[in-house]
């Protein structure tokens, strides 16, 4: 089969590899499609640890091809998604529930094979069923998604709370939607690129800022502001210095201010303690998708979350090296890579 392999550090190749055989209680899954996610670029560029040789992507969905012996819950033919996400059950903090901060934690994409590749090979339980009727490619999404809930069900949104979302890329896009399910009923979202403020209006944003024409905390919280006084909730989906600075000071008095945003290892920003303090503000942070892939599942099984707007490009093996190896393109949502394209 053909794969995206990362050789090493900063050497990325398509390469012919033999097709993975199933043990006992994998799952081997021919890929349909996967997304491409900025950690693919911090992988390649050695800003996050992998181990290499290893097929990257871990957003992918796909039809059973094949089961071990051992495995019950699946049968060749049938649709999945894949938690790439493989606790270890055994040390303290699995032992405590914490299953996202185990101490052993493995990712298929980042430390054993993955999706960017005609066939990938799953534990059973990292597979969760998806319909035979829905379109093949958004499966894709449950990973992001699954991360996204995590955020949003520690920020505790309550019907007719106000939130702002910052950063209009997929998770932004994602967290403007479950905002909504969970019942806020004003949703702002800030980005600086016109296409994807339309995208998020479309998606349930009630209204959207573009941070490059004028101070986005008077705009959001002065007196004739979009929501004078803050937010119930601020969701940080940007990952940049600034916005993180923002989020805090974007929240109202008791509100919650929550980090999803990954920054780079060692950054630092300005966040002043005594606003924090004075104004009682919850900061929070999520990291990936503790018990929360299957409610991602039925989320895009149902139609309940929309995704089809999110797909900027299609494309190969070929075309995917180039798009890690590359900042992502102006505009650019989320690009899915079609094995077999
Ligand atoms: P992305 O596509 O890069 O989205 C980030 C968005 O932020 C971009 O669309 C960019 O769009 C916007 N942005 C940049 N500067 C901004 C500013 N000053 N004000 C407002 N918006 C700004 O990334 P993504 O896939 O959506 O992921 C978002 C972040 O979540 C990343 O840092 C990612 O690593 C992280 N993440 C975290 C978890 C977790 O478990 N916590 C899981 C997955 C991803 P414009 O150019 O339009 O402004
Ligand atoms: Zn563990």
């Amino acid at each position: 089969m053909k794969a995206l392999r990362l050789e090493a550090t900063g050497r990325l190749a398509v390469c012919e590899t033999g097709k993975p055989v199933p043990g006992p209680g994998d799952v081997l899954v021919k890929v349909e499609a996967c997304g491409i996610c900025g950690t693919d670029r911090h992988l390649y560029h050695g800003e996050f640890p992998a181990r290499p040789p290893v097929i990257l992507g871990h957003e992918f969905t796909g039809i059973v091809e094949a089961v071990g012996a051992d495995v019950t819950g699946f049968r060749p033919g049938m649709r999945i998604t894949g938690d790439p996400n493989i606790s270890c059950g055994r040390c303290p903090e699995c032992q405590r529930g914490r299953v996202n901060l185990c101490r052993n934690l493995e990712a298929i994409g980042i430390h054993r094979d993955g999706g960017f590749a005609d066939y990938v090979c799953i534990p059973e339980t990292q597979a969760f069923a998806l319909p035979d009727a829905l379109d093949p490619l958004h499966g894709a999404f449950c990973e992001p998604l699954a991360c996204c809930i995590h955020g949003i069900d520690m920020a505790e949104i309550k019907t007719g709370y106000s939130v702002v979302v910052l950063g209009g890329g997929v998770i932004g896009l994602l967290a403007v939607q479950l905002a909504r399910l969970a019942g806020a009923t004003r949703v702002v979202l800030v980005t600086r690129n016109a296409d994807k403020r339309r995208i998020a209006e479309e998606l349930g944003a009630t209204a959207t800022v573009d941070p490059s024409s004028g101070d986005v905390i008077e705009r959001i919280t002065g007196a004739s502001g979009l929501l004078p006084g803050g937010a119930d909730v601020v969701i940080e989906c940007a990952g940049v210095a600034q916005t993180v600075e923002e989020t805090p000071r974007l929240a109202k008095k008791g509100g919650t201010a929550l980090i999803l945003g990954v920054m780079p290892q060692g950054t630092k920003v300005a966040i002043e303690p005594f606003d924090l303090l004075f104004r009682e503000i919850r900061l929070l942070s999520s990291f990936v998708n503790p018990f929360t892939h299957a409610r991602a599942a039925d989320l895009i099984a149902t139609g309940a979350i929309k995704v089809e707007p999110l797909i900027t490009r299609k494309i190969g093996l070929e075309e995917a090296r180039e798009t890690i190896i590359n900042p992502a393109p102006n505009g650019e949502i989320r690009a899915l890579v079609i094995p077999g394209l």
